[in-house]
């Protein structure tokens, strides 16, 4: 579809594109439209920009990430289809694993996945190996394989738009979850430890670019990041914009 430059909201219909790419080529299954669909609404609700508060998020976020003894990418293919550059750019900077991790679990998708990550420069790609494979407890099972190098062993890990019963399950399983998700009121948002409301698009490029400027006396100070009120603030963000569009 050619979108011209000029369309007001044209960034959203490139963004919709890539992920209609990304389905196509087999990285994207049809439920990961529909969350996409999710994610757009309340994209459109705090004003497609990244907020004062989610770069609170984001700093914490890239701190987190810094001091981890093992930190982990978790990747499914919406996050691969929309930033495989950002995610291995990002896995340079912090030495972050890489794995693949999905919610619809298919061979032929994790391999696709791990083929275009790959070809943005990944050296290594977790998840896919079976003999690698290790079991998260309180999960059903197709989605509670992890690798032992990876997931299993960490102990920050990246979720991005992730499913509200997994986070749960990996905050039982004693890791810290930081996430990327637009709506501040899923349950991924509320368990996670660190909520970044921003779309993937726009956050993991200002991740990388904090992660990149953060000093070593910057990483030793303790961090006071409340998740819990940074999310009551963007709900207030999504307040405050609507009651401006409602003249109230
Ligand atoms: P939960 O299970 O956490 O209660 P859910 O079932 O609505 O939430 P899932 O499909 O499990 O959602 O997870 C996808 C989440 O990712 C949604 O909350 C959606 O708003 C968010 N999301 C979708 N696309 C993006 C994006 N590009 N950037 C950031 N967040 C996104
Ligand atoms: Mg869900």
């Amino acid at each position: 579809m050619l979108i011209p430059k000029t369309h007001p909201r044209a960034t959203s219909l490139y963004i919709r594109e890539k992920l209609v790419h990304g389905f196509r080529e087999g990285l994207v299954v049809e439920e990961g439209l529909l969350a996409h669909g999710r994610g757009e609404m309340f994209d459109y609700l705090i004003g497609e920009k990244t907020t004062k508060t989610s770069q609170k998020a984001i700093k914490a976020a890239a701190r987190a990430l810094l001091v981890a003894k093992l930190p982990v990418i978790s990747v499914n293919g919406n996050f691969a289809a929309l930033c495989a550059k950002e995610i291995v750019e990002l896995s340079k900077i912090t030495g972050a694993k890489i794995e693949v991790n999905l919610f619809y679990a298919s061979e032929k998708r994790k391999k696709a996945i791990a083929q275009i990550l790959k070809k943005n420069g990944a050296k290594e790609v977790l998840g896919i190996e079976s003999k690698f494979a290790k079991k998260i407890p309180k999960l059903d099972s197709a989605r509670r394989v992890v690798d032992k190098r990876g997931i299993f062993s960490a102990d920050v890990i990246l979720v991005p738009l992730e499913d509200g019963d997994r986070t749960i399950a990996l905050k039982k399983f004693g890791k810290d979850v930081i996430t990327f998700d637009l709506n501040p009121m899923s349950r991924t948002a509320q368990t996670a430890d660190i909520t970044i409301v921003d779309n993937v698009t726009r956050g993991m490029k200002i991740l990388i670019d904090v992660c990149k400027k953060l000093s070593k006396k910057d990483l030793e100070k303790k961090s006071k990041f409340d998740n819990k009120k940074n999310l009551k603030k963007s709900t207030l963000i999504i307040r405050k914009n609507l009651r401006r569009m409602a003249n109230a």
